[in-house]
């Protein structure tokens, strides 16, 4: 069985007066996926966005979210299946939390008796009858993530959710992604807080000035342009000196002369490295595999930006 995209772009181009804010995007992302969208500023996200939410015509190109070019007419019946967290969310100050919820509600014809689970979700419930004038910025941030999540939507767009909030608040924000990837939702994230999408998303579509550079797992993008992971060893300068000896003419006597040996190893190579290292028999105080992360494959992919596209 083949799970229909709910959102697929194919050649989405934009451009403003002589300025091309997205050049000839293709792209599919499936329900129950999250997908980033990363890039410098001025790069195109918020663009692509907009154009995915039907706020900006593409000048070339087709896109359909669930099912429907967002131009045609009858897209705004879906409207009230998206959820959409703008970059600077603005409420009005004087009314309270609740009132604001319930007003959003009553625009996308959702039960108000959920209201409480949302403030609940996004841990505002004993805030929700203050007025929002009385909210810190975290607060606000997620009082709109709330609004975002109004009517349980099929498609969730999200930009910067974690901005301005605290590590718990950030870890709370992916683990409601992840429970509305489990009720089959699409997420789509613009952000820049790289190190915590790392290992928290299904795929990033990296931008670089219009032009969509990588798509894909992080782990095949950082096969693709082969970046190497890092073994370092910690041991005794004996040891050190053994490692050094099997390793010669793989490794330069340099990396084995203090306490610690940082060894780069191609993704691919790295457990049949960790097998070798074990059957040496050597008494390792420690071992640390780190690879690359998503700032540096998104830095190795910006670099090379310009070039062939990468589709892991
Ligand atoms: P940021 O990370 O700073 O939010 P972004 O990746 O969201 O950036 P966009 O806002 O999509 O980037 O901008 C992409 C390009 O399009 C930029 O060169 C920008 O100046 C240009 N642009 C965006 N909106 C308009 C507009 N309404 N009119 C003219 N040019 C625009």
């Amino acid at each position: 069985m083949t799970t229909e995209p709910n959102i697929k772009l194919t050649g989405v181009a934009k451009i403003y007066g002589t300025t091309p804010a997205v050049k000839a995007v293709d792209l599919a992302v499936a329900p129950g996926e999250c997908l980033a969208l990363v890039g410098h500023n001025g790069a195109g996200k918020s663009t692509l966005i907009k154009m995915v939410l039907g706020l900006v015509q593409p000048s070339s190109g087709e896109i359909s979210v669930m099912g429907l070019d967002p131009q045609a007419p009858g897209f705004h019946a879906l409207r009230k299946d998206i959820g959409f967290l703008p970059e600077q969310v603005l409420f009005q100050n004087n009314m309270t939390g609740r009132e604001t919820l319930s007003f959003y509600a009553r625009l996308k014809g959702a039960p108000l008796d959920s209201l409480d689970d949302l403030f609940h979700k996004v841990d505002l419930f004993a805030a929700a009858d203050q007025r929002i004038s009385t909210y810190s910025k975290g607060m606000r941030q997620r009082l709109g993530l709330a609004q975002a999540l109004i009517g349980s939507p099929k498609l969730l767009i999200l930009d910067e959710p974690t901005s301005g909030l605290d590590p718990v608040s950030r870890q709370n924000v992916y683990g409601i992604i992840n429970a509305a990837k489990r009720d089959g939702a699409t997420v789509l994230i613009s952000s820049h807080a790289l190190t915590e999408l790392d290992a928290r998303i299904d795929r990033v579509a990296i931008l670089s000035r219009g032009d969509l550079v990588a798509l894909g797992r992080i782990a095949d993008l950082r096969r693709n342009i082969g970046l190497a992971s890092d073994v370092t060893l910690r041991a005794a300068p004996d040891v050190m000196a053994k490692l050094a000896q099997h390793f010669d003419g793989v490794y330069s006597p340099d990396h084995f002369i203090n306490g610690t040996a940082i060894l780069p190893c191609a993704p691919d190579q790295k457990v049949d490295f960790l097998r070798e290292l074990v059957d040496l028999n050597l008494e390792l105080s420690d071992i640390v595999v780190h690879d690359p992360s998503l700032e540096e494959v998104f830095m190795a992919y910006s670099r090379g930006a310009g070039g062939e596209k990468s589709h892991g």
